[in-house]
């Protein structure tokens, strides 16, 4: 991402300091120039009367041919500073093309150490800050994990099971911490997909990814009455198992939550042009226009008061799976109309073998 960013200031500083740079030339130039014909034409003018006056002086006066002799002179020397005014002129130009290309290799050096300097504190802070939420996740995980346990045996208890009130307070708190345990996981992944360097490459077919991600994910669509469809075909890919897999399960996960009882989600996998294509396709509540973009944010969700009663989300997952299609160098977007469902399409490159 700095990379990304460093080269883009790198680009803009070059181009503004560029920009004053040709400026400033062309001002020189239309300066100098005129200057410079202004000059040469002066000096003409007085070649010009000194040719002209010994011609008036001489006697008899043959007019016809005086004046032919005379028009050919001053034609030779309008030539020769109409050449050297042109000459003057390029090489006025090419003097100041030099300069500007030896301005552009300096701004260009200058401004790639400038930007460099520039983003070095942010690039500090945003670490720190990544390992300040991955430490932070980390701590909470176990003293949650045992608080977990503690509290599943507890529920399981008979002296609690007789006691409505207190079992149902203590399931409340159950999930709670189940919702707290998927938030410090769902921040974990989101620091983990942000380096490329934990990116693990191996060769899979994406059929067999897409069969373990809907298992796994299946009893919950069962739950709500809703059918999966799986048009799948063999597609080998050179990517993080894993991760892509990651992007499935968040992909199906909301299809289920943001589909009403009853509805139909379809996922099915092609070529197109080099590209494996991954279409998830749901029934659901859909999403407008205008939030299409918003939503591969972090923590951005689409109007609470629409998915109120869904409130197992942080808006952390479909930033996660961008910034796991990003590192692929794939692209992830989709369509969707409000009330009538939502097609979410990733796009991966093939490497050829
Ligand atoms: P969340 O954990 O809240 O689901 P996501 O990042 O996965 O976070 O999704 C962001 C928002 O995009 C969600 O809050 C929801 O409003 C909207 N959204 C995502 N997938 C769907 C879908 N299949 N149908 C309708 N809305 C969706």
């Amino acid at each position: 991402m700095f990379k990304s960013a460093h080269i883009k200031l790198t680009v803009y500083y070059t181009l503004i300091i560029m920009a004053v740079s040709l400026f400033f030339s062309l001002i020189i130039y239309q300066i100098t120039t005129s200057e410079i014909e202004r000059k040469i034409k002066t000096v003409g003018q007085k070649l010009i009367i000194q040719e002209i006056t010994p011609f008036l002086a001489d006697k008899p006066f043959d007019f016809n041919n005086k004046q032919l002799k005379l028009t050919g002179n001053i034609k030779k020397i309008e030539e020769v500073l109409e050449n050297e005014i042109s000459s003057a002129k390029s090489g006025i130009a090419i003097k100041l093309a030099i300069i500007n290309f030896v301005i552009l290799i300096f701004s260009t050096i200058a401004s790639y150490l400038f930007s460099g300097y520039v983003l070095k504190p942010i690039e500090e802070n945003m670490t720190m800050q990544k390992n300040f939420i991955s430490s932070a996740a980390h701590e909470l995980r176990t003293p949650l994990t045992s608080l977990k346990t503690s509290l599943e045996v507890a529920l399981r208890s008979k002296a609690i099971k007789k006691n409505k009130s207190i079992y149902d307070i203590i399931a409340d708190n159950l999930n709670e911490v189940n919702t707290i345990i998927s938030l410090s996981n769902r921040l974990l992944d989101l620091n983990k997909y942000q380096n490329d360097n934990n990116i693990v490459l191996t060769t899979f077919n994406i059929k067999d990814v897409i069969y373990s991600s809907v298992k796994r994910i299946k009893h919950f669509a069962e739950n709500k009455n809703i059918k999966i469809k799986v048009k799948s075909n063999d597609i080998k890919l050179n990517a993080d198992k894993n991760a892509i897999e990651e992007v499935l399960l968040i992909l199906l996960d909301n299809a289920i939550k943001y589909t009403p009882k009853d509805g139909e989600i379809c996922i099915e996998n092609f070529v197109k042009k080099n590209t494996a294509v991954i279409k998830v396709s749901d029934t659901g509540i859909g999403i407008p226009k205008k939030y299409h973009k918003k939503i591969f944010e972090r923590f951005f969700r689409v109007d609470s008061s629409r998915s109120r009663h869904i409130n197992t989300g942080f808006g952390l997952g479909l930033s996660i799976a961008k910034d796991i299609i990003d590192l692929h160098n794939g692209n992830i977007k989709v369509e969707s109309t409000p009330n009538q469902g939502s097609v979410f399409t990733i796009e991966l490159p093939i490497k050829k073998a």
